[in-house]
């Protein structure tokens, strides 16, 4: 039911963080996993951990936020390892500023990396899973796809809009047997929040405290919900929102 021996992945932004806790929990279940990025340098490193652990992993370079790149990254993808079964929209970025204080190029940045890519990643992939019979979409939000985000709304605006596109997706690509879904991470531990912590006074504290499993998120706690929606075992499950949290959105 879990098993991914033969299928081909990719995880935009998987040479670290969550999109790498992700890809190794993949290609642990048999995937090969294309880790699509910019830093080529990490992309390296990512791709020897997974062989280490006895994975299969090709990096392959994209600028999520562009179209030309997804095209290229699609087109070498399908040429070097001929099919794509699963896409982990992954890749996001965050400028912390109020609103009244975050210029319009911050706003297209954060919304073009977060939200814009994921249309045109799954709308590239979308002929090839068709004429392969199925796929499986999986979008990265937030805990604030669900909470505001004072000082953050264009992330904020970017990954409600997450769970609004996966649902329009979902919809469309039912009968194409193209499964659809998000996943709303809690508070984990990497690059991204490991910067917001620098960034924002108290909250490592906040987040201890405001989360029912008292501690923070690690990439591993990220791998088996990819596999469970990479994988035949979710085959009914489409445009649904799952939040990987230790309980943090439950909480009043
Ligand atoms: P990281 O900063 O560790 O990883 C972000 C990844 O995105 C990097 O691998 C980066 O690679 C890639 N990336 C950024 N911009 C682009 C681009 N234009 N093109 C291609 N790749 C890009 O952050 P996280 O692992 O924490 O975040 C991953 C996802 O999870 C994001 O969507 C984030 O919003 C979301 N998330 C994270 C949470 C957390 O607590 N950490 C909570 C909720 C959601 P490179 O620089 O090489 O391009």
């Amino acid at each position: 039911m879990f098993d991914l021996k033969g299928k081909v992945a990719i995880v935009t932004g998987g040479n670290g963080g969550i999109g790498l806790g992700m890809a190794r929990g993949l290609t642990v279940a048999g995937a090969h996993v294309v880790l699509a990025a910019r830093n080529r340098e990490k992309s390296r490193a990512a791709v020897a951990d997974i062989e280490r652990a006895g994975g299969a992993a090709t990096a392959i370079d994209v600028d999520v936020a562009s179209e030309a790149s997804v095209a290229t990254l699609i087109k070498t993808t399908t040429d070097r390892l001929g099919r794509i079964d699963i896409l982990v929209n992954n890749a996001g970025i965050n400028v912390r500023k109020p609103a009244h204080e975050l210029a319009l190029e911050e706003w297209r940045r954060v919304l073009d990396t977060n939200l814009t890519s994921a249309y045109l990643c799954s709308r590239a992939v979308y002929p090839a899973m068709k004429r392969a019979g199925g796929g499986k979409v999986i979008n990265i939000g937030s805990m604030m796809s669900i909470f505001g985000a004072a000082f953050a709304p264009a992330y904020g605006a970017s990954k409600g809009g997450i769970v609004q596109l996966t649902k329009s997706l979902a919809t469309a690509w039912a009968r194409d047997n193209i499964q659809v879904n998000a996943v709303l991470p809690g508070w984990i531990d990497t690059e991204l929040t490991r910067r917001a912590r620098e960034e924002v006074p108290g909250l490592n504290e906040s987040v201890l405290r405001r989360t029912p499993a008292g501690r923070w998120g690690v990439q591993e706690d990220m791998a088996g919900v990819a596999v469970f929606l990479a994988s035949a075992a979710s085959d009914f499950i489409t445009g649904a929102a799952i939040p990987v949290d230790g309980g943090y959105s439950t909480q009043g």
